[in-house]
């Protein structure tokens, strides 16, 4: 149903971190024609977790002209080139998804065919040796410039990013309003959303809400009743134990660390001043007591807080956009964090919501639009995740041998088969991870294709060898340019 009212006031109900990038982005981008107000608890608090992010997280950051060397001293932020991957395939394998491409493309396919060729050949070297981001992980260095790009993201403090950017949005003209949220009030017509009853009795009025109430979905579910999609049949972890250590400049590497255990996984984020780390974990295999003992005995470093069990259900709200209600973050869904992708589909949700804005009123047609573009989005990435579990050669718990044998979506089966019987990756609409994300999980967790494109046979074995050996030698030599991760954010910091 349309409303074809303008909108000229949008109230975002939760100040998370999905509320205040909604609410910086508001601001900053539509600020002139739309007043924005910003409700929050202090009683209730944030989530709390959701540190690590992907290299899209910049071009928003540039949108909002926000300064990097500024938002990395608030935030306490570290670079991040990847994600490694312990004991996924098998239990002493790993392998780093990095954010770099490997290799060179060419017409035909992909890098990943000429190394296939190579090995044929009895060239040695590891997949991961072509990836100058990858190596520079590995060897725990960062640094950029003109001549030596790099692709990266972001390990941040949750908490301190909502803060810059309440801060950010508060400068630029938007309303912050203290105060617990008692009651959604809708209009009796057509049941759009008319106003919001805060604990004080103050009741405000908008055109437009944006639902980041985090799990409770205060306004897309329990007013709105959009319903939910469940995908715990396939992504079965629904647990997670959160708690953060002191950093060292050991600790503070240039990756993330996502180390599979018997029920689950666990992750480190490296910020400057501390070191997030938690375990995911499915209850059906795993108590939280244990858990807990798990997680606590496997961190190094000092603790700086208690162990805080978090439970969640993965899955989507059926529409992102229902009526004049938008949900952003946890209120709209969650798919588990192992990609760090939560943060990203905040991004783009706010991104696609501004390029459909209903300054002239809410029509149907921008609400399927929205709608459509997001569940490509996210199931997308759904697949991407499930990958990691799907393809396993574990079989040594229940938890894995469960995952290993269930079904998965046919949108991601057909990739898996497609790549084991002919080497091939193609990327479907929506698809946020790119051809060399893929590879890099699908050979990273043990699946070796049964075929490589035979453009890679053009060459002779002198030509290849050359080219594999000219990509690896350029990215030792760009890798002895960079100084230490460490030492380069104290550097970039401080300036
Ligand atoms: P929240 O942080 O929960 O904020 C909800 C807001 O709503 C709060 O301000 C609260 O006060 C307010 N609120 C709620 N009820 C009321 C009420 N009645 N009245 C007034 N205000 C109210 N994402 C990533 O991208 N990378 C990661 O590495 C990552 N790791 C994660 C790990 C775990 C275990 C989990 C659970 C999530 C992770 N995420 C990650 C997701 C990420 O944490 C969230 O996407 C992000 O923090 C956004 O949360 P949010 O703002 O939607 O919700």
């Amino acid at each position: 149903m349309s409303s074809l009212s303008p909108v000229k006031h949008v109230v975002i109900a939760g100040g998370g971190t999905a509320g205040w990038m909604a609410c910086a982005a508001i601001a900053k981008l539509v600020g002139k024609q739309v007043k924005v107000t910003l409700i929050e608890s202090d009683d209730i608090g944030t989530v709390g977790v959701g540190e690590a992010t992907i290299p899209p997280i910049r071009t928003f950051h540039k949108l909002l002209g926000i300064n990097e060397q500024s938002f990395m001293r608030r935030t306490s932020a570290t670079f991040k080139l990847g994600i490694q991957f312990k004991h996924w395939g098998q239990t002493d394998s790993d392998y780093i998804h990095s954010f770099g491409a490997t290799g060179r493309e060419c017409w035909a396919g992909e890098f990943h065919h000429f190394w296939m060729q190579g090995l044929q050949q009895g060239i040695e070297g590891d997949f991961g040796s072509y990836c100058y981001e990858l190596q520079a992980a590995k060897a725990g260095k960062f640094g950029f410039s003109k001549q030596n790009p790099i692709n990266y993201a972001y390990h941040l403090d949750a908490t301190r990013y909502a803060m810059f950017l309440r801060e950010f949005a508060t400068e630029l003209g938007a309303k912050r309003q203290e105060g617990k949220i008692v009651a959604v009030n809708k209009r009796t017509n057509d049941g759009y959303i008319e106003s919001i009853t805060l604990a004080n009795g103050n009741i405000i009025i908008a055109d437009f809400f944006i639902d980041c109430t985090g799990f409770s979905g205060l306004l897309i579910e329990k007013a709105l009743h959009t319903g939910y999609d469940d995908w715990s049949h396939m992504l079965p972890c629904d647990s997670a134990v959160a708690m953060q250590t002191e950093a060292t400049d050991h600790t503070v590497l240039p990756y993330t660390i996502a180390t599979a255990h018997d029920s689950g996984w666990q992750w480190r984020i490296p910020l400057q001043h501390r070191v997030g780390n938690g375990l995911v974990y499915c209850s059906q295999y795993q108590a939280d007591q244990q858990a807990i003992d798990t997680l606590t005995g496997s961190v190094a470093g000092t603790a700086i807080n208690e162990p805080r069990v978090i439970k969640f259900k993965t899955g989507r709200r059926r529409k992102g956009w229902n009526k004049n209600c938008l949900a952003l973050g946890l209120a709209s869904g969650f798919v588990e964090p192992l990609e760090s992708t939560s943060i990203h589909l905040i991004m783009s949700g706010i991104v696609r919501f501004l390029r459909l804005f209903p300054f002239q009123g809410i029509t149907h047609q921008a609400i399927d639009e929205y709608n459509k573009q997001l569940q490509s989005e996210i199931e997308n990435i759904r697949d991407f995740i499930v990958l990691h579990y799907k393809v396993t050669q574990r079989q040594d718990s229940a938890f894995w041998r469960h995952c290993s044998a269930m079904e998965v979506p046919e949108s991601l089966q057909h990739k898996i088969d497609l790549f084991k019987e002919t080497g091939r990756v193609f990327l479907d609409d929506g698809d946020i991870f790119r051809v060399d994300s893929w590879t890099q999980v699908m050979l990273g967790q043990g699946l070796m294709p049964k075929q490589h494109h035979l453009i890679a046979d053009m060459l002779s074995e002198q030509e290849l060898e050359k080219l594999l050996n000219g990509i690896k030698r350029q990215i030792q030599q760009r890798l002895e340019t960079l100084p230490a991760h460490h030492q380069f954010i104290e550097q970039y910091c401080a300036s």
